[in-house]
């Protein structure tokens, strides 16, 4: 009886208290994180690509992320992290950013490229250029140097010469497995996403991914999100894909996280898909793996698109998400996690 008694007062008491408040998630004090991706599409499968082909893309994702993670290390901020990154990927002919960008259907190369400074919010971006060896450090000089966000064709050009940014000649970029990409379906009034589903047509082997892309966070907690590709194979002359739209493809708040996104650019610049994510975590308070498959899963996807987006919050956390096979992509944190994946998401 006298038990019943003490367990009723307790009860009473313990349910009618006012819960401990919920404890407010805080950002490790000097954490600081990078994550990158190489491209996501329906090609990115096992099958589709061997063991020998796999340990090159891993080592490659391991070198850019590495590049960017050592500028972390030393104290250095997120900008020149993700553009350390970047250039990695930029000057490796795996991905299709800078040398080895896929043609558009005259046959030539245009490139974009985006940076976004989640602390000032200030941006920089570039479209439709050739000739400059490196994209990410021109949309870098537009962020840092010009009072404009998008800078598109020769004008591009001639900022990032007048800054010392190093210019080629068009062939750097040439890619002979690119140009037979683009013999495959030029002509078709169709564009295809570098690292689309296998068809049987295609060497898989020759079958390269990726746009790239890198979201960091610093140790004052600042995030920066850029990305670069040379967009869709067979894009007509002069199409601008999502990358430097800011708030499509490239998106960056320290309010609430950084995104760099990839896939079917014109359904990402419909659904303003990174800012979107941003949204639902700021005013719908969804968390960051909510906010992903909420816009890749129920907004790109039924109108037909299809890619992946990497993401870094206020807290320094880091998420992935896709609604293809696969996605390129590795992530290194200040705590000694630390990933490089291809296909599906094991976490
Ligand atoms: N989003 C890029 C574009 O549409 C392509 C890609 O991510 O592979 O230009």
């Amino acid at each position: 009886m006298r038990l019943s008694i003490l367990l009723f007062v307790f009860s009473i008491t313990f349910f009618s208290c006012d819960s401990p408040k919920k404890k407010e998630k805080v950002r490790e004090p000097n954490s600081f994180a990078i994550v990158i991706h190489g491209g996501a599409g329906g090609g990115i499968k096992r099958d589709n690509i061997s063991e020998e082909r796999q340990e090159i893309y891993k080592q490659k994702l391991e070198e850019a992320i590495n590049a960017g993670y050592a500028i972390l290390e030393k104290g250095g901020n997120s900008q020149d992290a993700i553009q350390a990154a970047i250039t990695v990927m930029e000057d490796s002919p795996l991905f299709n950013a800078g040398k080895g960008s896929v043609y558009n259907s005259e046959g030539n190369q245009e490139m974009d490229a985006a940076i976004m400074n989640g602390k000032t919010l200030n941006s920089g971006a570039i479209a439709g250029v050739n000739h400059i060896k490196n994209p990410i450090l021109a949309a870098r000089i537009v962020m840092d140097s010009s009072k404009h966000v998008m800078l598109s064709g020769k004008g591009a050009v001639i900022l990032a010469e007048k800054y010392g940014i190093e210019l080629v000649d068009s062939t750097y970029f040439y890619d002979e497995r690119r140009i037979n990409q683009l013999k495959r379906i030029q002509g078709k009034e169709k564009t295809q996403l570098d690292h689309t589903a296998y068809n049987p047509e295609f060497d898989l082997q020759d079958h390269k991914y990726g746009t790239v892309g890198a979201v960091a966070t610093d140790k004052d907690g600042n995030i920066t999100a850029g990305t670069s590709t040379g967009g869709m194979t067979n894009k007509k002359y002069g199409r601008i894909g999502d990358v430097p739209v800011i708030g499509a493809g490239t998106y960056a708040n320290n309010a609430t996280c950084g995104i760099s996104a990839t896939g079917t650019g014109e359904y990402f610049i419909r659904t303003v898909a990174s800012h979107e994510v941003s949204s639902l975590i700021q005013y719908k308070n969804q968390t960051p793996k909510e906010a992903l498959h909420h816009v890749l899963f129920n907004q790109i996807e039924p109108l037909g698109g299809e890619g992946g987006m990497i993401l870094i919050d206020k807290y320094g956390d880091v998420y992935w998400d896709f609604n293809s096979s696969g996605m390129f992509r590795a992530y290194k944190k200040s705590n000694g996690d630390a990933k490089t994946e291809m296909f599906e998401i094991t976490e």
